[in-house]
């Protein structure tokens, strides 16, 4: 039978395993398997020829037991409502995990991106905003950037909300500019906070980082900035990088301000001189102590699991290993970090954005940057000694389920004392 990869079937198996091993209310474990809201909206938006066209939209709320809603916006060509609907459930579990007063959500758009000119993309984001205002807002619902959109687009985005209230509300929406008060360090935190995660790992594993080798997949925001903060912090040597249409690997470890140069001039970072060439899929299977996959689901499947053998599997994406590879690295004794603890930097640094906005009040870099330290590291000793608590009980467990575990438990510990159930 085909591997499931469906990414909302995948996100509501991982829930159902939870349940069954945390032995979850009935009850709480029904209303958690769906959204609380879905949307979906026609949004039209003008072109440069003078026509206008029409995209389909998604905002779904998962669950504000803890919070307001909270996750990105993706402009992706193969957007569809079942990734929003598992993006919005992760989202939950993540800001759950966390401990930050936020529930969950997320929200997309069915576009190619790299084919709009400035005003196009501008047209479109303002355009989406007037479509889902009234499901949006500081207390009810806030995006942020995610796949292929930025903090540009999220600064025109908090100008269309505000023009519609009538008032400027930088609450609305994280990850803007600092212009129009996004909040130092939130450009690079869901990286940083996958630092953090490394360090700790590594201590647990007795790795030492400075002779490392890495392999990252992808070259977004959250790529870009592994790379970087991996040689700065550690001293790593990151040996092999992809973007997607290639990549390239070389030994020795390779300069980020050549592959910044390689994809300004080509277009990809495989125009990158004196390294060997290496796809997508080789990336993965290649003998490294660090794999670092930070681009977007189902990477890591049934097909080519056997051979992803890392030391340290640091899930930057969201959803990139299927429930089956996950088995599958679970019999191999791969340690792999769930995507909802590795990445939760981004969804942390867009609280203290927030939580600054609402105060009008702003920090330093070094607060920020030692407050994100704090709880992603405390994040991190909890998945591990609940996945030492069941061991000790004989039943053992991932960290993935451990995360899940503690996150399912505190969303269903917020809706029993309101009396959802
Ligand atoms: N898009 C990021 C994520 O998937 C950040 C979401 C946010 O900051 O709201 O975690």
């Amino acid at each position: 039978m085909a591997e499931e990869l469906d990414p909302f079937k995948i996100a509501q198996k991982q829930l159902d395993e939870a349940a069954e091993i945390m032995k979850l209310d009935k009850q709480a474990h029904a209303i958690l398997r769906e959204p609380q809201q879905t949307v979906v909206v026609n949004v039209p938006a003008k072109m440069r020829n003078g026509e206008t066209k029409t995209f389909t939209g998604f905002r779904v709320l998962y669950n504000n037991a803890r919070g307001p809603g909270k996750g990105g916006i993706r402009f992706h060509p193969q957007e569809s409502l079942e990734t929003v609907k598992a993006l919005s459930a992760w989202m939950t579990w993540k800001c759950s995990l966390a401990n930050i007063q936020f529930g969950g959500a997320k929200g997309g758009i069915i576009c190619d991106p790299k084919k709009f000119s400035p005003a196009e993309l501008e047209n479109l984001s303002r355009s989406y905003i007037r479509c889902i205002s009234k499901f949006i807002g500081p207390e009810t619902d806030i995006p942020a950037p995610d796949v292929y959109t930025t903090p540009q687009i999220m600064s025109w985005m908090m100008d269309e909300y505000s023009r519609i209230k009538e008032h400027n509300v930088y609450g609305v929406i994280t990850g803007k500019p600092l212009e129009v008060w996004g909040s130092e360090g939130r450009n690079d935190s869901t990286a940083l906070g996958g630092m953090f995660v490394l360090r700790e790992a590594a201590k647990l594993k007795k790795i030492n980082l400075k002779k490392a080798t890495i392999a990252v997949q992808g070259f977004g925001n959250a790529g870009h900035f592994a790379f970087s903060l991996a040689s700065q912090l550690f001293g790593s040597k990151i040996v092999a990088i992809t973007d997607s249409q290639g990549g390239v690997y070389s030994e020795k470890g390779l300069d980020l301000a050549k592959l910044d140069e390689a994809k300004k001039r080509t277009g990809s970072v495989d125009g990158y001189k004196g390294a060997q060439e290496v796809s997508n899929d080789e990336l993965l299977e290649l003998d490294v102590d660090i794999l670092i996959p930070a681009a977007i689901e189902n990477q890591i499947h049934k097909g080519n699991a056997d051979k992803v053998k890392p030391k340290i599997l640091l899930e930057l994406a969201n959803g990139p290993v299927t429930p089956e590879a996950d088995r599958i690295l679970a019999q191999n004794g791969i340690f792999d970090l769930p995507d909802f603890l590795v990445n939760s930097g981004g969804v942390i640094g867009s609280y203290f954005e927030w939580v600054q906005n609402q105060q009008g009040y702003y920090w330093t870099r070094e607060e920020f940057d030692q407050k994100l330290d704090t709880i992603i590291t405390k994040s991190f000793r909890d998945v591990m000694a609940t996945q030492k608590e069941y061991s000790d009980k004989g039943r053992k467990i991932n960290p993935r389920m451990a995360a899940y575990i503690i996150a399912v438990s505190r969303v269903a510990a917020a809706m029993k004392t309101r009396g959802w159930y």
